[in-house]
């Protein structure tokens, strides 16, 4: 079955073929999408996995890509962006409802408008909800997680079903939703607070991030933190600031991030995490497992 006949005609944004990973993802790298989809509401999302079902085309869900390296040779399939269609936040006494594309910086910032305290800590994680739930996102020692009350999903069966606190499993940096469907909106659970303190505190974070953060592409911490010591510690202490493959580099302002400056390619980059792991390994024998999801066909 034809998805530019089947679907293209239906979705409301269309169906683009061939489109450029490069376009939508925070380190501006990666390969063609074979199909890329951008879903107008719940009831087109759950069009676009009956269709994947049926014809048997893989799908792939993504966010804002900004914890993703795709791959020179791109995404097989379908490719769904949850994004602007799915922004939205609204509340209702101590919850706050928002849609799993909503920016966290803007979730930050609506939650303090309206005196929900909590949230401050998300302010310039660059992500969607649906991105931060899935890999558990936090900031400054706190996460998206411990706010959970609900979460309304699309299963891969194409049913849309709500999930309980209880039917969720957060770690660090991970949790089991990716593999319970595609995630669409989520009922967070707040404090009472003060706006004005709730905008102050949110503006500190965001100047914490600009002083920490490299402004070059990037996307954040590359490997997760070992017990013991930051990964970027380690990565510094073993001479890796400023290590380079092509184009692409080791930030000196933060050892655990990869920038790139401009032009550089995916497997720059994932040649590079593995020079950075290597020279962990042999300098302190600890072996350094990524944050970032790696995803796509080499070219
Ligand atoms: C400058 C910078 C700073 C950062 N700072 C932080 C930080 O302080 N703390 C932190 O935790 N992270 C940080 N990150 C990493 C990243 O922003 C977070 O992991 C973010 O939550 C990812 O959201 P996303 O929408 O970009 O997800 P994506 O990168 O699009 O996707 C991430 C994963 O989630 C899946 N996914 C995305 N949306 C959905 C959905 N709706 N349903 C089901 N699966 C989905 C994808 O398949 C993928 O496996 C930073 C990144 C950058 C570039």
């Amino acid at each position: 079955m034809n998805p530019e006949q089947e679907l293209g005609r239906r979705l409301r944004a269309g169906i683009k073929k061939n489109e450029p990973m490069s376009l939508h993802t925070s380190w501006q790298v990666g390969g063609p999408a074979d199909y890329y989809l951008l879903p107008a509401d719940e009831a087109e999302l759950q069009e676009i996995v009956r269709f994947s079902n049926r014809t048997g085309l893989p799908l792939f869900i993504f966010g804002n890509g900004t914890n993703l390296l795709v791959r020179d040779g791109g995404i097989r399939g379908l490719v769904v962006q949850i994004g602007a269609p799915f922004s939205y936040v609204h509340r209702e006494g101590n919850l706050l409802c928002a849609g799993a594309g909503t920016s966290m910086t803007f979730l930050a910032r609506a939650a303090a408008k309206t005196g929900l305290q909590g949230l401050s800590f998300a302010a310039g994680i660059p992500g969607s909800l649906g991105g931060a739930l899935v890999m558990n996102a936090g900031a400054f020692g706190s996460y998206i997680g411990g706010l959970v009350a609900e979460i309304g999903l699309v299963r891969f069966d194409g049913e849309a079903v709500r999930l309980g606190r209880e039917e969720i499993v957060f770690g660090y940096r991970q949790s089991n939703l990716a593999e319970k469907g595609i995630i669409v909106e989520a009922l967070l659970e707040l404090e009472e607070g003060d706006p004005d303190l709730l905008k102050s505190e949110v503006e500190k974070y965001l100047a914490e991030r600009r002083r920490r953060h490299p402004s070059l592409p990037s996307a954040g911490s590359v490997f997760r933190n070992p017990p013991g010591r930051p990964a970027g510690c380690l990565i510094e202490e073993a001479g890796g600031k400023g290590l380079s493959v092509g184009p692409a580099r080791v930030s000196e302002q933060h050892a655990n991030f990869i920038v790139n400056p401009g032009g550089a390619s995916a497997r720059d980059i994932e040649e590079l995490i593995e020079a950075v792991r290597q020279l962990v390994k042999e300098k302190f024998a600890v072996e350094l497992q990524t944050e970032v999801r790696i995803v796509g066909e080499k070219r």
